[in-house]
């Protein structure tokens, strides 16, 4: 059946400016790194698509080699884009990065202009479109001079291929140096995207203070830490579960009795804030405002609903934000 987006898709979203520019991003944003490959169920992913932009998700964010195999969640969402969503298109920021392994031999993988141009003409074909969003170096290349890589992303844009670029997993010091490089270039850095969550705070020393002078915007990813900020995995390891299926970022190992007992008392919490644990720590990554977008995975159409409903109480009290500090420190 042919898509007609939800006339009231924008108004229970909330839209964050994503640093010092002009784009604005939905407070969550749905990512295509697990649920979207080969191997899942398309129907299901493009239930996923439709009913988040239903509810006001507009940034969708993939990769080369999201998959498996790679490539295949960037052709699964050229699909969803030709069947349901091209109508939709400048309502959209999509992303793509290159960065990680992609392609045999020494051009197709890391930071050199080599990869990252001919990785996004990759990405086009697979997508369908004519340009994306955002084009992101995917982490940080210890061999190519950073200059090489930061004139790359400057030279897609001005192609035409990319409208804005952004940096993963760069560090506060790797981050200094290429924004300073792309301002010369002339084509400032929009957005960094690293991990964030209750359980892991890394960017909080030193990053988010770069990334607040030089005006960057920030979207955390795994802010669920792939479910274990959530009730999944409270009572053992579901069969439907990311760490039961073939994910080789998540396995029955990476439960950890300490990961449990961590979520059991913060679920205690979140259910005295009137809110599933996955609500209270998405509402956590965006409490202060300094985080421009929480960066969701799904598995099925019901998470992307409960998620989004976090946005319900985004305000932490002093005493709930020192109980989520202690209880992670147990
Ligand atoms: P999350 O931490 O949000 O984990 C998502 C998973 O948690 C889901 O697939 C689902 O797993 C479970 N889940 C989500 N909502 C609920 C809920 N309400 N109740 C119960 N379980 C829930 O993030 P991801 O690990 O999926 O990563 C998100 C995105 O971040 C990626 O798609 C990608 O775009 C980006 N990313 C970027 C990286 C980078 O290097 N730049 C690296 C990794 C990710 P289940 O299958 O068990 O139901």
């Amino acid at each position: 059946m042919s898509y007609i987006a939800a006339p009231e898709r924008y108004q229970q979203m909330k839209y964050n400016r994503c640093g010092k520019s002009g784009l604005l991003l939905p407070a969550i944003s749905l990512g295509l790194w697990h649920n979207f490959g080969g191997k899942d169920v398309f129907e299901n992913g493009r239930a996923m698509v439709r009913r988040s932009f239903d509810l006001g998700i507009t940034h969708f964010d993939i990769a080369n080699n999201y998959g498996p195999p790679y490539g295949s969640a960037e052709e699964n969402f050229g699909k969803i884009m030709k069947l349901d969503m091209n109508p939709y298109r400048d309502e959209l920021i999509i992303s793509t990065k290159a960065g990680f392994d992609m392609w045999q031999g020494p051009y197709g993988n890391w930071g050199s202009r080599k990869y990252l141009v001919a990785s996004l003409d990759q990405s086009l074909k697979r997508l369908g479109l004519d340009y994306v969003d955002i084009y992101y170096h995917h982490r940080p290349d210890p061999e190519t001079p950073l200059e090489e890589t930061m004139a790359a992303l400057d030279h897609v844009v001005r192609q035409g291929k990319a409208l804005y670029v952004g940096l993963s997993n760069y560090s506060a010091e790797q981050t200094a140096a290429a924004s300073k490089l792309l301002k010369q270039l002339g084509t400032p850095c929009l957005i960094h995207q690293p991990s964030y969550s209750i359980i892991n705070r890394w960017i909080e020393n030193g990053l988010q203070d770069v990334l607040a002078e030089e005006g960057i915007g920030t979207i955390g990813f795994l802010p669920l830490a792939q479910g274990i900020l959530t009730n999944k995995y409270l009572n053992g390891i579901p069969a439907d579960s990311r760490a039961a299926g073939h994910s080789v970022f998540l396995n029955e190992n990476n439960i950890t009795d300490k990961h449990v007992l961590t979520a059991k008392a913060l679920n205690e919490l979140a259910a005295e804030r009137r809110q599933s644990l996955a609500q209270m720590a998405l509402a956590w990554v965006l409490r202060d405002g300094k985080v421009t977008s929480a960066l969701i995975g799904a598995s099925r159409v019901s998470q992307i609903e409960e998620n989004v409903a976090a946005l319900q109480n985004l305000s932490f009290t002093s005493d709930e934000l020192a109980r989520i500090d202690q209880i992670v420190a147990e």
